[in-house]
């Protein structure tokens, strides 16, 4: 049985483009052992036909587990961005050169003040996903966003993936946040961004009975694994395109967003953008159906 395997292997390698002709020699080349196992198989076993029909049954069961498990990849990964069971907004559909910067994790007294210092001296507007918890622990940052005129959205009250929690749970994560928002002053459509960007069965379901918009985002730079401010806004530059949403941090410990944000802010005013809060951006865009 083992000369079987080897014989069908080696035959399956040849069928695929190459070692073919080497049967033979590879065979030969044994150990007097398996030449010994090799001379007492039926004469069938060993023949080349058998060898071909053997590796085609190999190499069409390779194909199949491979478009199968690349499948599988694609899903779990779409289902796992919220893409199936979800409405989430990534970009908005424009041709102005209209962008909005949206920070999570906020506020934080280390970085969410001086992210506000760099967008005031800059005059641009941004968008911020606050955690509930820190709002209560912060309010007076909170305050001082809501005061300078930028958007300020839900990023649910603790920041714990919401995925395996009870429809109960989730709602009150999302409604505790919101009422700590209207608290602030903000009226109108509160947008809502997930922790984590994952947003699987119950979520989807509790924001459409609440009518929120889920917003993730299309310009993603990875501003929590690096220190270097040019690379963020490099990454930034090179993905940024009308009407798309940008994800930045003013929650974690990681201050590199202040450096980059008069980069990024400066790099993208060059190619003659110009920014404005989530909302402004769906209603810009929404304008131009119309
Ligand atoms: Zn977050």
């Amino acid at each position: 049985m083992r000369s079987n395997f080897r014989a069908a292997f080696i035959g399956s390698v040849g069928l695929s483009g190459f070692r073919f002709r080497k049967v033979p020699d590879n065979i030969r080349s044994t150990s007097r052992q398996q030449r010994q196992a090799q001379r007492s198989l039926p004469a069938g076993d060993a023949s080349p036909l058998r060898s071909i029909a053997l590796s085609r049954k190999w190499l069409v069961g390779l194909v199949a587990t491979a478009a199968v498990a690349v499948i599988l990849l694609a899903a779990t990964e779409r289902i796992y961005r919220g893409h199936l069971l979800s409405d989430a907004i990534h970009r908005a559909e424009t041709s102005q050169a209209i962008v909005a910067l949206t920070f999570d994790d906020g506020p934080s007294p280390l970085i969410t003040t001086k992210v506000l210092e760099v967008l005031d001296r800059k005059s641009a507007k941004a968008t911020f996903f606050m955690v509930g918890k820190r709002i209560e622990n912060y309010p007076e940052i909170a305050a001082s966003v809501f005061e300078n005129e930028h958007e300020i959205g839900n990023h649910a009250y603790s920041h714990q993936r919401l995925i395996l929690m009870r429809p109960s749970t989730i709602q009150s994560e999302v409604e505790r946040t919101n009422q700590l928002l209207r608290g602030l002053g903000v009226e109108g459509a509160i947008h809502f961004r997930p922790p984590f960007g994952v947003q699987l069965f119950a979520l989807p379901f509790v924001l459409k009975r609440l009518q929120m918009t889920t917003v993730l985002h299309d310009v993603v730079p990875r501003d929590w694994e690096t220190q270097d401010a040019e690379l963020i806004a490099k990454r930034v530059l090179r993905d940024t395109r009308p009407g798309s949403i940008i994800l930045l941090h003013d929650g974690a410990a990681n201050r590199v967003i202040v450096r980059a944000l008069p980069m990024i802010i400066d790099g993208l005013r060059n190619r003659g953008f110009r920014f404005v809060t989530v909302g402004e951006l769906f209603a810009l865009a929404a304008g131009e159906e119309t």
